[in-house]
This record gives C-alpha cells, sequence and structure tokens, in this order.
C-alpha cells in the first residue's frame, strides 16, 4: 500500500467541500490505487459542521481513507500537504464593493500561500476554487514564494465542461466525440470558450455548428454567453449556486494535473502564464493545457484569429486590472 497522500480542503464544511471530501475519500481525486488523508480547514463557526463531515466520513469506510483531521489553523493544517483543494472564500454579500471582496479573499489566500510556504510537502499543488479564482491563487502563490508558481492554479474545467456539453447539444454529438474546447481567461463572466480548434466526430466544429444553421454569430451571442453566464442560470433554476458539477470539475483538474491527460486530448487550467500567448507572466490565467508527468504545459503554437484575440484580451485585462487594485492594496 503506498504511503497516503494529504489532502487539505479548505471551507470543507461548505456546500462544495462538503460534495467533493467524499469523492476524494472514495478515490476520485487521486486515482483508486493511493490513500488519502483529508484535513478539513474551516473557520471557527463552521468547525462543528466541518468535524460532522468528518464523523460521516468515517462512516463511509471508505477504504482508501486513511484519516481525516479538522483545523482552524492554516499552518496545522497545510502541514506535510500534497494536494490543496482551496474552496472557501469570502462570497460577495449585497452591497459589497469589488475591493471589498478582494481584500477580504487576500487576507485568507495570503495567510494560506504563508502556510503553504511553512509546512507544506515538496510537491504541493492547488487549486483554487474559491472566489476570485485566479487572483485568489496569485496571491497565495505571492506569499510562497518557495513553492514554485505553476503549484497554484485555478478551477475553469467547470468553464471547459460547460462548453464541452453546450456544443455536444447544438451538434447531437456526445462529448467524448468532442475535443479541442479551450477556455481561456479569467474564471468570470469575461472568459473565452474558444470553439475555433474544436473538433467534433474529427470534423471542425465550426462547421459542423455550420452544418445545423448556427454561424459565428451564433457563437458570439448564445454559445459564449450560455456558457459564461452558466452559473446564474443555475442559480435560477435550482434555486442555489452551482455545487456538485463544480466539485466534479475541481476532482477531474486535480486528476489530470496529477495522471496525465489522455493521449491528444488537451483540458482547461488556468496557471500562472509563461508568457504564453501574449499573457503577462504570471498572471494566473486560462489556457489550453496537456499535463504530463505531474505538470500542466500550455499547448504552444495555436493560431488566434481576431475574434480570439479581442477576447482572450478583454479578459485578461480584467485579471490585470485585479492583479493592480490587490498591489495597490499592498496585499501581494
Ligand atoms: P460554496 O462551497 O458553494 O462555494 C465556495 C467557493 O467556490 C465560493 O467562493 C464560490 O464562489 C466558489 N466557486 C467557484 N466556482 C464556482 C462555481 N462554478 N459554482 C459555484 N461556486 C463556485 O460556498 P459555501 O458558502 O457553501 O462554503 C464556503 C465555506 O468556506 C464555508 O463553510 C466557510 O466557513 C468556509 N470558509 C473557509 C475559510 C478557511 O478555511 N480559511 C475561509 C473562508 C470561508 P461564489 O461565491 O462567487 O459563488
Amino acid at each position: 500500500r503506498p504511503r497516503p497522500v494529504t489532502v487539505t480542503v479548505t471551507g470543507a464544511a461548505g456546500q462544495i467541500g462538503y460534495a467533493i471530501v467524499f469523492r476524494a475519500a472514495a478515490g476520485d481525486l487521486l486515482g483508486p490505487g493511493m490513500p488519502v488523508r483529508l484535513h478539513l480547514l474551516e473557520l471557527p463557526q463552521a468547525r462543528r459542521a466541518a468535524e460532522g463531515t468528518a464523523l460521516e466520513l468515517q462512516d463511509g469506510a471508505f477504504p482508501l481513507l486513511d484519516g481525516v483531521e479538522v483545523f482552524e489553523d492554516a499552518d496545522a493544517a497545510f502541514d506535510g500537504a500534497s494536494v490543496g483543494l482551496l474552496i472557501g472564500a469570502r462570497p460577495r454579500s449585497r452591497g459589497m464593493e469589488r475591493a471589498e471582496l478582494l481584500e477580504a479573499n487576500a487576507g485568507i489566500f495570503s495567510v494560506q500561500g504563508r502556510a503553504v510556504n511553512r509546512g507544506a510537502a515538496e510537491d504541493f499543488r492547488a487549486v483554487v476554487v474559491g472566489n476570485p479564482a485566479n487572483t485568489n491563487a496569485y496571491i497565495a502563490a505571492s506569499h510562497a514564494p518557495d513553492v514554485p508558481r505553476e503549484r497554484f492554479t485555478a478551477l475553469t474545467r467547470l468553464d471547459h465542461h460547460r462548453a464541452l456539453a453546450q456544443l455536444a447539444a447544438a451538434t447531437g454529438a456526445r462529448v467524448d466525440e468532442i475535443e479541442g474546447v479551450a477556455v481561456w481567461g479569467n474564471h468570470s463572466a469575461s472568459q473565452y470558450p474558444d470553439l475555433t480548434h474544436a473538433t467534433v466526430g474529427g470534423r471542425p466544429a465550426l462547421e459542423v455548428l455550420a452544418g445545423t444553421g448556427r454561424d459565428l454569430a451564433w457563437v458570439d451571442d448564445t454559445f459564449i454567453p450560455r456558457v459564461a453566464r452558466r452559473g446564474a442560470e443555475i442559480i435560477d433554476v435550482r434555486g442555489g449556486s452551482s455545487v456538485a458539477s463544480a466539485a466534479h470539475a475541481a476532482l477531474c483538474h486535480v486528476h489530470d494535473w496529477v495522471l496525465g491527460t489522455a493521449a491528444g486530448t488537451w483540458t482547461s487550467m488556468a496557471v500562472a502564464s509563461d508568457g504564453s500567448y501574449g499573457v503577462p507572466e504570471g498572471l494566473v490565467s486560462s489556457f489550453p493545457v496537456v499535463c504530463r508527468d505531474g505538470r500542466a504545459v500550455v499547448v504552444p503554437d495555436l493560431e488566434l484569429d481576431e475574434f480570439s484575440r479581442t477576447r482572450i484580451d478583454r479578459s485578461v485585462r480584467e485579471l490585470e486590472e485585479e492583479r493592480a487594485a490587490v498591489q495597490q492594496m499592498g496585499l501581494l
């Protein structure tokens, strides 16, 4: 039996946290051969709820679950951790300014970045789910100078899945017949879900869509906003934000990062830019990536037409503004 991997889950008693921990214990995070030890980090007011979740995890009698501990202290929670699922964040409340939201979250993610720097395992890697996820990942990385920046990523896999699902619905294809969808930029309404390199059953997606009477205007007016605003649609229909689909996407993100993307395919992750495609170095922006040997590498040399370029630039500009705002507040 391999040595168990310590996985720290922040906001573990929240909705997404509650949905993710049982599947992580069942082997959906690191595969069916890898035992896990769960560290649940919560705020004092949610500690009891996290303890209740720990009791339920015990009652799951998961063969791969080597133990569960609940923490309020970030240093203790990240001690020895190899994986961070950074879900807990300060939600935007009514009337809250964007600057206030950034500031509140910078407080949370700087503490966690420092805790990772102090005590996490050599191979530590994190996905940030809590919003504003890209900038929160940037802040955490900035406070963990001894950890390679590339180890702090943010979740755009749910946006990627939403794009796959919408394209499948429009073309009548199955999702496993689709390849080459990419999400660029920020996990926000400005994101750019890109179909220009996508194929459906091996044929260019835009050509297949044209065969169903859907042109570039459909992509711009219907597809992109549907994907980018799907979260709001879910809230409207379900009466609450997406939970299980977000948890599933975060599991897929880490699973593929560690175990590799399937041959010949790519996925979308927000990673620290290496300057590819003109995205300023260090910004945590979504790209199409291939994962091999535990590393996520941006797919190189894709041609970007003007339609794509404009939309990527717009979303990246928003990321730069978020970074500038946090910098101005002296929080980096
Ligand atoms: P959820 O579990 O529903 O959501 C958690 C975070 O995920 C939110 O920031 C949410 O952003 C974000 N998110 C990102 N993408 C998505 C998506 N596609 N759909 C839905 N959510 C998405 O929140 P809860 O309020 O239920 O739980 C949060 C928990 O975190 C609480 O238990 C709280 O106590 C805890 N917390 C822990 C901290 C810590 O451990 N230090 C710090 C702060 C909070 P959005 O708000 O924009 O929907």
